[in-house]
């Protein structure tokens, strides 16, 4: 479990998040919620290592990440950041078996067999085999998120992290992306925690939200517990109905 205890951020002085504490459940997917700039992409890098808090801490499984090595997280946390870059002339397959960096050594260069069988897996389980000697410069967009999201599952690690997975998708690729998150999570039990900017999404592909504002977390729990018109208000700043269709709960976000 990822457990944040009065954590507070400012870039340069200027505070970003201010003494927030939240708990993020194992097993399940948490997504991040909030106006633009409320600090959502910073905590997710701060919950993984890439920033450093200014006060307050940040525990996985009990043990502060400041404590934990980066190869040791790398192998036990996966990030696919907003904008992820490559060489365009490098391999799929290449690509991917970057995720196993954290296991290599240089002591033993290359690729073993349990690194082998990891791109392997990482590859089939985003549809991608069949795409492994494509060079990432010649992929689609929605391909090129798989490719990325299989770097990270090379990793082959209990949490996974997602920065605005969907972005610069059309609407079938961001489908297509959610319900490969969804399926890692029912099927291999992979814990998802990820930033969405579309509220519906959010409602229908996770478990739990977390909502952002002023620094702090103003709500936390499950969409249909903690998703009404008043919270979209407090989160967005906009009055929005909110409703069942389908059984499902949606937001009416225009
Ligand atoms: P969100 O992901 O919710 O849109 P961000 O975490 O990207 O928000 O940004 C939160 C705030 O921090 C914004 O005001 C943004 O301008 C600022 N910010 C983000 N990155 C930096 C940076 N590297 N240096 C200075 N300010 C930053």
């Amino acid at each position: 479990m990822v457990s944040i205890e009065h954590l507070t951020f400012s870039y340069d002085g200027r505070p970003v998040l201010n003494d927030l504490s939240i708990k993020i459940k194992d097993g399940v997917i948490t997504t991040l919620l909030g106006a633009n700039g409320c600090g959502k992409t910073t905590l997710l890098q701060l919950m993984t290592k890439n920033l450093k808090p200014t006060c307050g801490a940040i525990k996985l499984d009990g043990r502060e990440l400041k404590d934990i090595s980066v190869k040791e997280f790398a192998r036990r946390a996966a990030i696919v950041h907003q904008k992820n870059i490559a060489p365009d002339d490098l391999s799929v397959e290449r690509l991917v078996s970057y995720g196993r960096l954290p296991y290599s050594s240089i002591f033993r260069p290359g690729l073993n067999e349990e690194n082998q069988e990891q791109v392997e897996r990482a590859l089939k389980l985003t549809n991608m085999d069949t795409l492994r000697e494509r060079h990432v410069g010649t992929l689609s967009g929605g391909q090129r998120q798989r490719a990325f999201i299989a770097m990270a599952l090379a990793q082959n690690t209990r949490l996974l992290f997602l920065d605005e997975p969907t972005t610069f998708l059309d609407v079938r690729y961001q489908v297509e992306i959610l319900r490969l998150v969804k399926t890692l999570n029912k099927e291999q039990g992979i814990t998802i925690v990820m930033v969405l900017h579309d509220i519906n999404q959010a409602l229908t592909y996770s478990d739990e939200v977390i909502g952002l504002h002023g620094g702090k977390a103003v709500l936390q729990g499950a969409p249909e517990d903690v998703i009404s018109t008043e919270s979209i208000r407090t989160l967005y700043g906009v009055e929005l109905p909110v409703f069942h269709s389908g059984g499902r709960l949606c937001v009416m976000a225009v």
